[in-house]
């Protein structure tokens, strides 16, 4: 259930948002051309339904989207992969969920938490690197104590370690990633990875 993005493009952007000289600027772009061929594979079996109009020469019946999409970024690196979903669904909706550690425990703690209704709904969960997997566990199982039964998690670089936490929580949930790394170092940061996702991209 791990889907990796296969194309060049994606590979491409990849390199360039590894490279430690990419500036904010073009990291933003690049984090928002591979989101955006993640949001299309991730929606790729949505639910249509038949939908009849009329061309200036004949009757037609095509599809349209079946039903709303909920997007649910974790905060805040998560932020950086939302646009392309509102630039392409009509009717899509944002749900957020910010996530800490808790200084005693080491372990996520939710802090914030506003959800559209998700019963009924794809519900995509988007941050950007599932390295522990356990901000992203924490998150689904918030979605899914509100509700979401079609869920799946969006990443750009996920680690094995995450991969492996994410599927024992959540048996068979589709992860979408762009490319699967190396492994976790001493201070759970991927390998090679990008670094600190959320500084790279807000210039912090
Ligand atoms: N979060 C990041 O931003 N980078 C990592 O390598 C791991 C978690």
């Amino acid at each position: 259930m791990l889907h990796l993005l296969r194309h060049p493009l994606a590979a491409h952007a990849l390199t360039h948002l590894r490279d430690h000289t990419t500036e904010p600027a073009t990291f933003r772009a690049l984090a928002r051309q591979v989101g955006l061929m993640l949001a299309l594979e991730a929606t790729r079996d949505l639910p249509v339904r038949s939908h009849a109009v009329n061309t200036p020469l004949e009757p037609f019946t095509g599809s349209v989207l079946a039903e709303p999409l909920v997007v649910v970024p974790i905060l805040r690196a998560g932020i950086g992969m939302v646009q392309p979903y509102l630039d392409l669904f009509p009717d899509v909706s944002v749900g957020y969920v910010g996530l800490e550690r808790d200084h005693q425990t080491a372990l996520p703690r939710s802090y914030y938490c506003k959800l559209p209704p998700l019963a009924g709904k794809r519900v995509l969960c988007v941050d950007p690197m599932l390295a522990t997997g356990g901000s992203a566990v924490m998150a689904l199982d918030l979605l899914r104590e509100h509700g979401a039964t079609d869920l799946a998690l969006v990443v750009i670089v996920a680690a094995p370690e995450g991969v492996a936490a994410v599927h024992a929580a959540h048996p068979g949930l589709p992860i979408h990633a762009a490319v699967l790394d190396r492994e976790l170092n001493d201070k759970k940061y991927i390998l090679p990875g990008l670094g600190d996702f959320g500084d790279r991209l807000f210039g912090t």
